[in-house]
């Protein structure tokens, strides 16, 4: 009998339980997700100017676009910093941000570069615990979204000032009020492989489409509208950092290229470079034939941290073949320099062919034999010197014969690469 009444206390306590938790859940899929978009300056504040567009008002017409396109979604509430060409401080918009009880404050942006050679978006949010977690979980969507559309992915990072907290403004004072934050740049308005993303109206508003399906994605949401649901849309959520996420400070550990192969028909060089970097991710690479004198133009990196390219090899007397990688931080470290005159020709006497390469070789072949004809007897100068070119044209085109048997029996071994490294 007693069994028979606790077995049916037991079953009313988990019903009440059930009931409670169930109730929670219901609590917490109502409460609106509030979301602040910050239109990136206004006012005397014009940010970056380029190509006929001013920063505050191309932030506007994007933030305009999100709002618009983020209130066709369910279960959320979306707020803009300034309505209008507003002067505000950046602590303002994060007491605005403080005050209407926001999730997260984005702040959207367009970058320029002082070389003018950067491209890409580029994310830059808080560094803190559950802040940083937060604001990742946009940035990576916002990233993949924006690389589908066709903007390079420059990376997510954090900054922080000498006094260890967040060096952006914006994301320093919501992180004091514990709210994440998110600066996002968009694109690059100094770089015109870029200018087709933002220099229109319909290309600003599709940017503020882009992110708010970000938003959308990052939340979960859904809207009847527009038909979609993102409410079973998988968020990875990236490991909670222990403490504090520093920026990275050091230059990518180590940075290897392989001369993978050599068309002599058309002079492409095929090349694989694999780059070590645990702090960040990878950013650009640009070569150099002459050991890092010049360069090419920064490449992006594809992928995180390997990439196959190629390029034309013409190696003259002093081919130092090399590449320079770049962190997310714009730290670099340089390959090793090859000797393509080495790698590409595989020249057994290298010596001999070097000299062949000397600009001039001829003409200081007939300085010698002139010099050598001068102290001989003015009756057989002549006759000498006639002798000593036909000698050394004949000469010449044995040499010349050994070379090219040399070249069509070349191929480049991975052994004879790494004898040439650094040579
Ligand atoms: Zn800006």
């Amino acid at each position: 009998m007693q069994k028979k009444l606790f077995k049916r206390l037991f079953l009313v306590l988990l019903l009440v339980l059930g009931f409670c938790i169930q109730f929670d859940v219901i609590a917490e899929a109502k409460r609106d997700v509030v979301i602040v978009i910050d239109p990136g300056h206004g006012g005397t504040n014009m940010g970056a100017r380029h190509n006929g567009v001013i920063e505050k008002e191309a932030t506007m017409k994007v933030a305009i676009a999100m709002k618009e396109e983020l209130e066709k979604y369910k279960g959320v509430v979306v707020y803009l910093t300034r309505n209008g060409d507003d002067s505000m401080e950046l602590l303002e918009r994060a007491e605005f941000a403080r005050d209407v009880k926001a999730d997260i404050v984005l702040s959207l942006h367009f970058n320029m570069s002082e070389a003018h050679d950067l491209h890409g978006s580029e994310m830059w949010i808080s560094s803190t615990g559950g802040l940083k977690q937060e604001a990742e979980k946009f940035a990576t969507i916002e990233q993949m979204l924006l690389k589908e559309y066709g903007i390079e992915k420059r990376g997510c990072f954090t900054r922080l000032n000498d006094l260890g907290t967040d060096y952006y403004g914006i994301i320093r004072e919501s992180a004091n009020f514990q709210i994440p934050a998110v600066i996002v740049e968009h694109c690059y308005l100094d770089r015109p492989e870029e200018y087709a993303f933002y220099d229109t109206d319909a290309a600003l508003d599709r940017l503020g489409r882009i992110d708010a399906t970000a938003v959308a994605m990052a939340y979960r949401l859904s809207s009847e509208e527009l038909g979609v649901d993102y409410s079973r849309h998988y968020v990875s959520n990236t490991k909670l950092p222990d403490n504090l996420l520093k920026e990275d400070i050091t230059a990518p550990e180590t940075v290897n290229l392989q001369i993978v192969d050599f068309d002599e028909n058309n002079n492409q060089m095929k090349l694989h470079l694999s780059v070590s970097e645990a702090e960040s991710t990878m950013t650009y690479y640009q070569y150099s034939f002459n050991g890092g004198k010049t360069f090419s133009d920064k490449i992006p990196f594809y992928t995180e941290k390997e990439i196959d390219f190629s390029t034309s090899a013409y190696p003259t007397a002093n081919s130092g073949f090399m590449v320079r990688a770049y962190n997310a931080y714009g730290l670099y470290t340089d390959s090793e320099i090859y000797d393509l005159n080495l790698v590409l020709f595989d020249i057994k006497e290298p010596a001999i062919r070097g000299d062949f390469m000397v600009p001039g070789f001829i003409t200081d072949v007939l300085d010698e034999i002139e010099a050598f004809a001068e102290e001989l007897p003015p009756e057989v100068k002549t006759a000498a010197t006639a002798v000593l070119i036909i000698g050394s044209v004949f000469g010449l085109i044995t040499m010349i014969t050994l070379f090219i048997q040399n070249r069509s029996k070349h191929k480049i071994s991975e052994d004879f690469q790494s004898k040439a490294k650094g040579a």
